[in-house]
């Protein structure tokens, strides 16, 4: 059933049947990317009720962008997913598609008016809603262990730049102290409370497990995105620190 579009940025209303009712407030705005081949067949999944997933809007390379789902219901985005110790990111997000094939079928840079259209989406996103800059995350900050997405070459900076989400230079990549691996302990302990404390789901176990190495590379992929290893060197602990005490 075809609607009124939420934002004047959209050019076309495809509609898709996969949402729902929410039963939260919106307060997070979630970036993906598509990681199909084609916009056209990611197009045809978040739309074919078979699939059962959903955004709300869906950003093409030329900077085009489709509403799928009427902001005020629950579309199908973000999967097994937490933030801040809430796990049903669905219900109180606006998810946002953007077109690209992926780690999975060629990853690339995305083109300036693609991003120049997500910026003027998401401004007007942020004009009408109550959604704190912190809040601007990647599908990978929700869902670290199982998602890549929106990735490194997405160029927060630049998003930021104009207004829309956190971002904080990245402290220089240097060499020393670093926890990988299986390594225990009192660093590893106060590294996992403090990504648990930024919004991760980590469970502290002293440690460095494979969720710990999840976390961290989302963490990098999003804060510290010129070296994604899973490592937690200086660079990306200082990046955490600054981001916690900003
Ligand atoms: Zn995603």
């Amino acid at each position: 059933m075809t609607f009124k579009p939420d934002s004047p940025t959209v050019k076309n209303v495809a509609p898709s049947p996969n949402h729902d009712a929410r039963d939260a407030r919106i307060d997070i705005l979630l970036l993906h990317y598509t990681g199909m081949q084609t916009a056209e067949e990611a197009l045809g999944r978040l739309i074919d009720p078979e699939a059962k997933v959903s955004a709300h809007y869906l950003v093409y390379d030329d900077g085009r962008i489709d509403q799928l789902v009427p902001e005020a219901r629950r579309a199908w985005h973000a999967g097994v997913s937490s933030w801040k110790g809430a796990t049903d990111i669905n219900a109180r997000s606006i998810g946002i598609e953007i077109a690209n094939p992926g780690h999975e079928y060629g990853y690339r840079d995305f083109p300036d008016a693609q991003i120049d259209a997500v910026i003027a989406l998401c401004r007007d996103i942020l004009a009408r809603r109550t959604i704190r800059r912190e809040r601007v995350l990647g599908h990978s900050d929700v869902a670290p262990a199982r998602k890549n997405d929106p990735g490194e070459r997405f160029p927060w900076a630049r998003l930021a730049a104009a207004g829309v989400g956190l971002w904080l230079e990245p402290a220089p990549i240097v060499g020393g102290r670093t926890l990988s691996a299986n390594d225990r302990g009192g660093e590893v302990e106060q590294l996992q409370k403090q990504l648990a404390r930024f919004g991760y789901d980590m469970k502290i176990t002293r440690f460095y497990d494979d969720n710990t190495r999840s976390v961290v590379t989302a963490f990098q992929r999003h804060f510290r995105p010129a070296r994604v290893d899973g490592l937690a060197d200086p660079s990306t602990v200082e990046t955490l620190r600054r981001l916690l005490t900003r």
